[in-house]
């Protein structure tokens, strides 16, 4: 029989089971689709892409409506397939093997997922048991590992705390390499790193369609970073990764700023309402800037709990046996209907 990669023999792949529920929130989605206005445009434009040519394989309008949003040059941009694809053709070209790849756990698993495919060695600082670090773990975590990719993810996946600008400056101040900031999440927060991304600052600060843009299905993400490292990562990525489909979706989404923002308002202020709800709970509720809530149940196991949820056909992400993670449960904000029928379903399965 062939053999995989010796590196990859240990290697377990990413999951994500997914449940046939009434509620469903695991996997920290938009509840809501995109406006009915962006479809009727994207259907218009599909009907004149030219099917039997490659699509244009820099992007130049996707990449130029993304900087336009953000105050940004085009060449400071880079597109993929999910901002995992980003993540993917980061490692690649400045981690792999013989490099090392520095990440704060508990943290997003793809970073060091990731890395570790891509043959890097990961080594893994650890965060107080709060979620929080601080500037002095940092200065040390970089001291010992030397990193030549460093990654923060603000707000943070699992725990949807947002990372002050402090660390992200220490991280940059000591770390010898490149320094990734993931904001999957940063338009449900207050702060962002993208202030901080300059032509000679090796910052690169990831985005995605996935969560804000209720674009999940069109799989697009991005980099915002100096030119030069855009220029590395283009090198890197398959040639025509973007298909003309896609393309299309994301430069259209980039006309309807405004319905997505009220879109983010409205999730914002459920999630508030959800944490007023799991605070008159039993249950240790995690500061969240991003749209979902880490909950620890204090009176039953996390994993009881969330079996009790799933019993009421309520779904959400079962934390509870991840490292670091003991009995922790992260709840997606999702309609309010849905939002009410999981604080009701939590009521019950913890009276
Ligand atoms: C969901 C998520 C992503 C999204 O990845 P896509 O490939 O863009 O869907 C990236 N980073 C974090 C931290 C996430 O939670």
């Amino acid at each position: 029989m062939i053999r995989v990669r010796d590196d990859l023999q240990a290697l377990e792949g990413y999951h994500s089971p997914q449940v046939d529920v009434r509620v469903r929130l695991n996997t920290n989605e938009s509840p809501f689709p995109p406006p009915a206005a962006w479809h009727d445009r994207f259907a218009a434009a599909l009907a004149d892409v030219q099917w039997n040519r490659y699509p244009d394989r820099a992007a130049a309008d996707l990449r130029r409506a993304i900087a336009d949003s953000h105050g940004v040059d085009p060449s400071q941009v880079f597109a993929a397939n999910g901002s995992n694809e980003v993540l993917q053709t980061m490692l690649l070209a400045y981690a792999g093997p013989g490099r090392t790849v520095l990440t704060f756990e508990p943290t997003y698993q793809l970073h060091g997922h990731i890395a570790r495919l891509v043959g890097s060695t990961v080594v893994e600082a650890e965060r107080a048991a709060d979620f929080t670090v601080d500037v002095d773990a940092i200065r040390a975590a970089v001291g010992s590992a030397a990193p030549h990719v460093a990654f923060l993810c603000s707000p943070n996946n699992p725990t949807g705390l947002v990372e002050p600008p402090a660390n992200v400056l220490a991280l940059l101040d000591a770390a010898p390499g490149l320094v990734v900031v993931d904001e999957a999440y940063a338009e449900f927060a207050d702060w962002s790193a993208l202030s901080l991304v300059a032509e000679d600052r090796p910052l690169a600060v990831v985005r995605t369609f996935s969560k804000t843009w209720s674009m999940a299905g069109t799989r697009l993400g991005y980099a915002i970073a100096p030119s030069w490292l855009v220029a590395e990562l283009d090198k890197v990525v398959l040639p025509y990764h973007l298909d003309a489909a896609k393309q299309l979706a994301g430069r259209l989404a980039l006309e309807f700023v405004d319905e997505m923002g009220a879109r983010v308002k409205h999730v914002v202020a459920e999630r508030e309402r959800v944490v007023e709800g799991l605070e008159s709970l039993p249950v240790d509720v995690f500061p969240s800037g991003a749209n979902f809530v880490l909950f620890r149940p204090r009176s039953q196991p996390g994993r009881a709990v969330w079996q009790g949820l799933l019993d009421r056909s309520v779904l959400v992400r079962d934390c509870s046996s991840w490292p670091r993670l003991a009995d922790c449960l992260r709840v997606t904000i999702g309609t309010d209907d849905e939002n009410s029928a999981f604080l009701d379903a939590l009521r019950e399965v913890l009276s």
